[in-house]
C-alpha cells in the first residue's frame, strides 16, 4: 500500500510544472538581474514577469511585491520593519494574538524588547479573536497589528477583512500571515484593506526557501537587511530569479484550482472527522465551533500519547504531526492549544492531520479506520464499530 502523507500544512511537494519553469534559471539563464548585459537583462525580464504574476494573484501592483526567502522572513519584515517605522511616528504599541506562528510571535517579542507596548488579543476556546475585543484593543496608539488568517495548527479562519477595516480606520498598519491561507480563502488586496500580507512557496507547490510579502504602497517600512537597492531597498540582496519564477508558477496553478480543491478537501476533511468521532466518541476536534480551513484537523484522543500514536501511524505508512510539535521539530506544549485553554491531557494527545494535493478518498478511508484502531489499542479499549 502506498504511504499516506497527511502533513501538507508542514510542506507540500514541488509541482512538476514549477520545477520545469524554474530549471532554465538554474542552468543557461543564470544571469544576475542587476547586470546590464544580455544575461542580466534576460534575468531581469524573468524576475519582473514573476513579480507581476505574483502581484496579479493577490490583486496587487508589481511594485507592492517583495520576494523573500520564506514566510518567516516576510512575517519578520512586516512586523519589525513596519513597527520600527511606526515607532518613529510615536505609535509604539504592537498588537497580535497568542496563536500566531513563531515567525510573528518571535518578531513581536523582539519589538517588545525594543520598547513596543505589548497588546495581546485574547482568543476564544475555539481559537477565534472576537471582533468586539479586537476593536477595543486596536486603537490609535497601535503602530502595527498582526493577525494570521488561517492558523497552522488548528485551521481556524480569522475575520481578517473586518479586522483590517477597523485597523485602517485607526491608522494602524495591519499585517496578516497568509502562509496557510493562500489558495484556501479568496485574497484580493484591492478590496481587502490590509497593508501587509505574507505568503510562502513551499505550502503551495513551490520549493522551500521562497516567499513574498505584499507591501501596500505608502506603508511605512524599514528594511531588515542593508546592502544594495534591490526590491526598492526593502530587501537588498541579489534576487533568486529561479525561485521567484517557481513561486509565480505555483501561485497561479494554486489559484486556478482553488475552488475545486477547497471543495474536495472540505469533503474529505469532514468525512475523516466524522469517522474519527464515530469510532472515538470522546475525541475532541479543536476549533470545531469556528470557521475552519479545508485542510487542517487537530484532534485530541484522550488517554493516548500523541507521540506514540504518531510513531504507530508512521510504522504503518501514515505521516502526520503532533499538535504539540514546535516549529523546530522539538516536542513541547503547543502554545496554540494552550492559548485555547486546552487541558494538559488533551494537549499531550493532540494530532494534526493536514490534507492536500496528495490526499485521496482511499487515504481518508484507510486513516479513518487505522487511527481509531491504534487509539483503542493504545488505551486497551474495544473499538466502536
Ligand atoms: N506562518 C505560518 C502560518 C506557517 O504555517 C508557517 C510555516 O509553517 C510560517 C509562517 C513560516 O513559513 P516558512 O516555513 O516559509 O518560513
Amino acid at each position: 500500500m502506498d504511504p499516506i502523507y497527511l502533513d501538507h500544512a508542514a510542506t507540500t511537494p514541488v509541482r512538476q510544472e514549477v520545477l520545469e519553469a524554474m530549471l532554465p534559471f538554474l542552468g543557461a539563464r543564470f544571469g544576475n538581474p542587476s547586470s546590464s548585459h544580455r544575461w542580466g537583462r534576460e534575468a531581469r525580464v524573468a524576475l519582473d514577469e514573476a513579480r507581476e504574476r505574483v502581484a496579479n494573484c493577490l490583486g496587487a501592483h508589481p511594485d507592492e511585491i517583495v520576494f523573500t526567502s520564506c514566510g518567516t522572513e516576510g512575517d519578520n519584515l512586516a512586523v519589525l520593519g513596519a513597527w520600527r517605522a511606526q515607532r518613529e511616528q510615536g505609535r509604539r504599541a504592537l498588537a497580535t494574538t497568542p496563536i500566531e506562528h513563531k515567525a510573528v510571535l518571535a518578531a513581536a517579542e523582539q519589538a517588545w524588547s525594543e520598547g513596543a507596548e505589548r497588546r495581546m488579543l485574547p482568543v476564544s476556546c475555539d481559537g477565534l479573536v472576537e471582533i468586539d475585543e479586537f476593536t477595543g484593543i486596536v486603537d490609535d496608539a497601535v503602530g502595527v497589528c498582526s493577525v494570521m488568517w488561517i492558523n497552522n495548527e488548528i485551521g481556524v479562519v480569522q475575520p481578517v477583512p473586518e479586522m483590517a477595516a477597523h485597523a485602517r480606520s485607526q491608522g494602524v498598519v495591519f499585517h496578516t500571515d497568509a502562509v496557510q491561507a493562500f489558495g484556501k480563502v479568496e485574497i484580493d488586496v484591492r478590496s481587502l484593506p490590509v497593508h501587509l500580507l505574507a505568503i510562502s512557496g513551499h505550502k503551495i507547490g513551490a520549493p522551500k526557501g521562497v516567499g513574498a510579502l505584499f507591501v501596500r504602497r505608502g506603508t511605512p517600512m524599514q528594511p531588515l537587511f542593508y546592502g544594495g537597492s534591490q526590491d526598492r531597498g526593502r530587501r537588498p540582496g541579489t534576487e533568486n530569479v529561479a525561485f521567484a519564477v517557481g513561486l509565480a508558477t505555483a501561485a497561479e496553478l494554486t489559484l486556478a484550482e482553488r475552488e475545486r480543491e477547497c471543495a474536495r478537501l472540505t469533503t474529505l476533511r469532514e468525512r475523516l472527522e466524522e469517522a474519527i468521532l464515530a469510532r472515538l466518541p470522546d475525541a475532541v476536534i479543536h476549533g470545531r465551533g469556528a470557521r475552519r480551513a479545508p485542510h487542517i484537523i487537530n484532534v485530541s484522543v484522550p488517554g493516548c500519547d500523541a507521540e506514540s500514536l504518531l510513531m504507530a501511524l508512521d510504522l504503518r505508512g501514515v505521516a502526520a504531526s503532533s499538535g504539540s510539535a514546535c516549529q523546530s521539530g522539538a516536542v513541547g506544549a503547543s502554545h496554540v492549544l494552550s492559548a485555547l485553554g486546552v487541558s494538559g491531557e488533551e494537549m499531550s494527545s493532540a494530532l494534526r492531520l493536514s490534507l492536500g494535493c496528495l490526499t485521496t478518498e482511499e487515504h481518508v478511508t484507510r486513516v479513518a479506520e487505522l487511527l481509531p484502531a491504534l487509539a483503542h489499542k493504545a488505551r486497551g479499549t474495544a473499538a466502536v464499530s
